[in-house]
């Protein structure tokens, strides 16, 4: 851009924008083994949230529950305001049905630990599966958007490779690009880079950087690397048998955790 002040784009051109994320009294068990209880939590829209806690405290169940792949058994979650498994009667919740579901659901993406691609399609073929399939774009616009996407993520020269011909930083990469495809509201990241080689952490976290930056997305992220966590969280929540026990800036909770719990993890994982 030749111009130094910054534009702001007037609203509603630049996308959807970042929607707020509302638990309240989610509870969730499988079998008996209950791993949400009666969880509440608000995260702002642009926020960015890093969930910290040890090995099976719900951490990716509460994301999950998020992106409707798991049902919650009672409690509501709301996305932008509007309920994601009810549906609002006057003053009544009922719960939702499916179109409800997956329209609400539409406005979230989410990136997994093991990347998920389809393996005989290509890096672009990726990206433009949801697009074509789910939001009904043209073969052309899809690819022309996909390509945009490859381009931010550093993969346009990759975009007609298949998975397998990708290391797994580039994997995640396109993973992210096509999770944004679809331009969600909130993103989901379930522990992206603990798949990853060391030396191939840096380039995903560099791409997660910079949708930060981009401040049009409300981002939760479950995590291990603590000091990406320091710098990216707005808020570092630690979870524990499915309940956040500790939360706050994430130098205040890292520094000087105040939970014995959180001091046991931290003392654990540092
Ligand atoms: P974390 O992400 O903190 O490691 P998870 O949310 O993955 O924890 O898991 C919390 C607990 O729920 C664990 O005890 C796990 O074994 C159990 N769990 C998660 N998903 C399922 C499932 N689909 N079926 C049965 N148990 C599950």
């Amino acid at each position: 851009m030749s111009e130094s002040k910054t534009v702001t784009a007037p609203e509603g051109v630049s996308g959807k924008g970042a929607a707020g994320v509302r638990f309240h009294g989610v509870n969730k068990a499988f079998g008996t083994n209950v791993v949400l209880r009666d969880l509440d939590l608000d995260v702002a829209p642009g926020e960015r949230v890093v969930i910290i806690g040890p090995s099976g405290s719900g951490k990716t169940t509460i994301l999950r529950v998020t992106m409707t792949l798991e049902r919650p058994d009672s409690g509501t979650v709301q996305i932008g305001g509007r309920h994601l498994y009810h549906e609002q009667h006057g003053d009544k919740l009922r719960p939702a049905r499916e179109k409800h579901i997956s329209e609400v659901r539409s406005d979230i993406g989410m990136v997994f630990q093991h990347f998920n691609l389809f393996p005989h399609m290509t890096a672009l073929e990726n990206i433009m599966l949801a697009p074509m399939k789910v939001h009904g774009k043209s073969r052309t616009e899809a690819s022309d958007v996909g390509m945009e996407l490859l381009n931010k993520v550093g993969l346009a020269h990759a975009a007609n490779q298949t998975p397998g011909q990708l290391s797994g930083g580039q994997k995640q990469r396109v993973a992210i690009a096509r999770s944004l495809a679809c331009e969600p509201r909130v993103m989901l990241f379930d522990e992206v880079t603990s798949a990853l080689d060391p030396e191939l952490v840096g380039e995903v976290l560099n791409v997660l950087r910079d949708i930060a930056q981009e401040g049009n997305t409300t981002m939760l992220l479950v995590t291990h690397e603590m000091a990406f966590a320091r710098e990216m969280a707005d808020r570092l929540l630690m979870f524990d048998n499915g309940q956040v026990i500790e939360s706050g800036r994430p130098a205040d909770v890292l520094d000087h955790p105040q939970n014995e719990r959180t001091q046991a993890f931290l003392g654990a994982v540092k």
